[in-house]
C-alpha cells in the first residue's frame, strides 16, 4: 500500500495519507531570473518553508519547496498550480516530489528525442590512385549492420607514391577490422580506425541535461526496433506543454557535448501508455491488434514484463484526431465496463469475496471477461462490445442463482452459547466453509445451498436449548455468565469466546456494541453502538490484518476524496483530484485520469469520456 494509514480502535480509518504526498513540493515554468526570495514569498502564505533549492537555464527555472508538513504542502499544491505568475505569461506548474504528474495530457507535453549513435571512421589503402577511387565509388552509400556508409578518396600529398587511401564513415561502433578487409576487397594493403565520434552516452546522461527544467513527468525509452538504427531514441513526456516547448527551443540548436557535439532532433508527439495484468491483456489482445492494424500514422506496441504488459501509442503531433479516435477504443477496452444493472446499480454480492470452487469455474469458464474487483466491490466486463454484453447477461444469471440460494437462519440470543462453544466450529466442517457462516453480531446464519440443506440448519438451530433469559452483567451475545469476561467501555460485557468469534465474523469495522440499552441519549432507538475496541490478546495478528484492510478499503469505497488505483490489482491510494490532473501510479506504472479515478484517457476530456462510456448495450 502506498499510504500511511492510522486506525481508531474499533477499526475505522481516522487519516489516509497517500505516500504520493509530501512535505516536498516543486514548481515549474517559472522564469529564468526568478530569485528564491521571491519564491519564499510566493508560497508564503501557504505554510512554512522550512527549505528551498533553485535551478535555472537559459529559459526557465524550477524549484524544489521542501514545507514543514504535507497538510502545508498540499494547500500549496492546490492553490498555487496553474495560477499565473506575475511576469509574463506564465503559470506555476507544482508537483509533489515524489508524484509524477501530468497536467492536461495531449496538449503536446510530450517530445521525442533522437540522435545520431557514435559512430566510426575507418581507412584502407590502395597501391594505386585508379584502384582507390574505384573502390570509394563501388563503397559509397553501401549498407553495413543497417548503416549507409560514406566513402572518399582521400586526395593524396606529393610524396605518395604507392599508398593511397579512402575514408569509411559512418561504421557502427561494433565493426571489425575483419568486417572492413572483407568489404575492401582487391589490392588492398592496410586497414585501421580512428576513434569513435564520441563514447557511448546513456539515456541518463541526456535526461539529466532537462534538470534545469525541472523533474520530468515520465520519460520512456521508445521501442527497441528502433534502437538498432543508426539513432537512439528516447520519449520524454513532461508535467505540461509549456515545459515541452521550452526544451523544444533550447534543445533544437544547443550542441551537446555528450554525443559528440551535435544538437538532439526534437519532435513534439502524441503519447499514451497503459499497463495491465496479463488476464486483461488475454481478453482484450484480438481487439487491440485490430487497432493497431488500423494504424494509418499512429504506432501501437505492447509489451510484457512480469506478467504485465505496457501498452504504448504514439502519435506524430499533426494526426492529432486519429490518435485520438485510437486511444478511446484502446481506452475503452483496457478500463473495461463496471457491471451494472438496468436502473445504474451497481451490481455486487458477498459471493464474490468467497473463493468457492464454483465461482472458480464460473470465472474460468468466461476466459476472464468477467473479472471481480474486491478493493472496489465491482465487477469489471471485457472483450468488445459485444462480449460484454453477453458477459453481463451470463453474470445476471449466476446472479440470480446465488441469490435465491442465500438463507438466513435467525439464532435466538439464547442458543448462541453452543454455537459458538464449537458447534458451529462442527456444523462448518460439515457443509463446507463457504456454505455456511455465522453473523455473530446480527444473530444469524446465512446458508448457501438448497433448501433441504437450509431446513437442516434450522431444526439444528431449534434443537439447541434456549437457555436463558438476559440478565444485566451477562454476556451480550450468549446471554450466559460470561466466560473470560471482557468490560467495554459502556459497562457491557462480552465473553472471550464470543468477541472472538464476532471479529472472526465481521467483514470491516467499525465494530460495535450490539447491547440494547435504556440510556435516552442514543438515537439508535436503544442501541448502545458503543465500539468494541480492537482487544489485543483475542484476536491473532492475521486476523487483524485482515479485519484493518478491509476497513480501509471499505473506507476508501465511501470515500469522495480518496480513490483506489484502477489497476486490478493494485493497491495504491490517491487523491481525487481536478480534471485534467493525471498520475503516474508509482506501484504499478499506470497512468491514471485523478478526476475520473480510472485510467487515464489521454486526448479526451473527463466529460467526453463520460459521455462515449454511458451509452448502454
Ligand atoms: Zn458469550
Ligand atoms: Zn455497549
Ligand atoms: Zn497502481
Ligand atoms: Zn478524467
Amino acid at each position: 500500500m502506498n499510504a500511511t494509514v492510522s486506525f481508531r480502535p474499533d477499526f475505522v480509518p481516522v487519516s489516509i495519507e497517500p505516500l504520493t504526498e509530501s512535505h516536498e513540493l516543486r514548481f515549474s515554468n517559472l522564469p529564468p531570473d526568478i530569485t528564491t526570495e521571491d519564491v519564499q514569498t510566493l508560497v508564503e502564505p501557504y505554510g512554512i518553508v522550512l527549505e528551498n533549492t533553485l535551478r535555472t537555464s537559459q529559459r526557465t527555472a524550477s524549484i524544489r519547496v521542501d514545507f514543514a508538513t504535507a497538510k502545508q504542502a498540499r494547500n500549496a499544491f492546490e492553490f498555487l498550480q496553474l495560477q499565473e505568475y506575475s511576469r509574463g505569461d506564465r503559470k506555476f506548474v507544482a508537483s509533489f516530489a515524489n508524484v509524477k504528474l501530468r497536467l492536461s495530457p495531449a496538449d503536446k507535453d510530450t517530445l521525442k528525442l533522437s540522435w545520431p549513435k557514435p559512430t566510426l571512421v575507418g581507412w584502407s589503402h590502395y597501391p594505386t590512385i585508379s584502384k582507390a577511387k574505384e573502390e570509394a565509388a563501388r563503397l559509397n552509400g553501401v549498407i553495413v549492420k543497417g548503416r549507409k556508409i560514406q566513402v572518399e578518396f582521400c586526395s593524396p600529398s606529393k610524396r605518395q607514391k604507392d599508398n593511397f587511401a579512402i575514408k569509411i564513415s559512418n561504421l557502427s561502433l561494433e565493426t571489425t577490422k575483419d568486417e572492413i578487409e572483407q568489404l575492401c576487397k582487391g589490392h588492398m594493403l592496410t586497414t585501421g580506425f580512428d576513434k569513435p565520434t564520441y563514447a557511448s552516452t546513456s539515456r541518463e546522461t541526456i535526461k539529466e541535461e532537462f534538470h534545469s527544467f525541472g523533474e520530468l513527468a515520465f520519460e520512456r525509452i521508445s521501442d527497441s526496433e528502433c534502437d538498432e538504427g543508426p539513432n537512439s531514441h528516447l520519449l520524454v513526456v513532461f508535467p505540461c506543454e509549456a515545459i515541452a516547448q521550452e526544451v523544444m527551443k533550447e534543445f533544437s540548436s544547443r550542441k551537446l557535448g555528450c554525443i559528440g557535439h551535435q544538437s538532439l532532433e526534437v519532435k513534439p508527439v502524441y503519447f499514451a501508455q497503459y499497463c495491465v495484468s496479463w488476464q486483461i491483456f488475454d481478453v482484450v489482445r484480438q481487439e487491440i491488434e485490430r487497432v493497431k492494424d488500423g494504424a494509418m500514422h499512429y504506432s501501437l506496441q505492447y509489451d510484457e514484463n512480469s506478467r504485465k504488459y505496457h501498452i504504448r501509442l504514439i502519435a506524430p503531433s499533426m494526426k492529432y484526431d486519429e490518435f485520438v479516435e485510437a486511444n478511446a477504443e484502446l481506452y475503452s477496452l483496457l478500463q473495461g465496463k463496471t457491471a451494472r444493472t438496468d436502473d445504474g446499480k451497481i451490481i455486487w454480492d458477498d459471493y464474490f469475496e468467497m473463493p468457492t470452487k464454483a465461482l472458480q469455474l464460473f470465472l474460468k469458464s468466461q476466459a476472464n471477461s468477467i473479472i471481480p474487483d474486491e478493493r472496489t466491490r465491482r465487477i469489471r466486463l471485457f472483450g468488445s462490445k459485444a462480449e460484454q454484453k453477453r458477459a453481463l447477461e451470463r453474470l445476471l444469471k449466476l446472479l440470480s442463482k446465488v441469490r435465491s440460494q442465500r438463507h438466513e437462519v435467525i439464532v435466538p440470543r439464547g442458543s448462541m452459547h453452543s454455537l459458538v462453544d464449537s458447534r458451529f466450529e462442527t456444523i462448518q466442517k460439515d457443509m463446507g466453509v463457504n456454505k455456511v457462516s455465522f453473523d455473530l453480531l446480527n444473530s444469524k446464519i446465512i446458508v448457501r445451498g438448497t433448501n433441504e440443506e437450509c431446513s437442516e440448519i434450522q431444526n439444528l438451530v431449534d434443537s439447541l436449548n434456549s437457555l436463558t433469559i438476559y440478565k444485566s452483567g451477562c454476556c451480550e451475545i450468549c446471554h450466559l455468565l460470561p466466560d473470560d469476561p471482557k468490560i467495554l467501555a459502556c459497562l457491557h460485557v462480552y465473553c472471550t469466546p464470543c468477541l472472538r468469534m464476532a471479529f472472526g465474523s465481521a467483514s470491516h469495522g467499525p465494530l460495535r456494541c450490539i447491547a440494547v440499552t435504556n440510556s435516552p441519549s442514543n438515537d439508535n432507538s436503544g442501541q448502545c453502538l458503543d465500539h468494541i475496541p480492537y482487544i489485543d490478546e483475542i484476536i491473532p495478528p492475521p486476523e487483524r490484518d485482515r479485519l484493518l484492510l478491509s476497513s480501509f478499503l471499505a473506507y476508501i469505497r465511501n470515500s469522495l476524496e480518496l480513490f483506489i488505483c484502477p489497476s486490478i490489482d493494485c493497491k495504491a491510494v490517491y487523491r481525487t483530484g481536478r480534471q485534467g490532473l493525471n498520475l503516474h501510479c508509482s506501484q504499478c506504472g499506470t497512468e491514471i485520469c485523478s478526476f475520473c479515478q480510472t485510467l487515464a484517457h489521454i486526448g479526451l476530456s473527463c466529460s467526453d469520456m463520460e459521455g462515449r462510456n454511458s451509452t448502454s448495450y
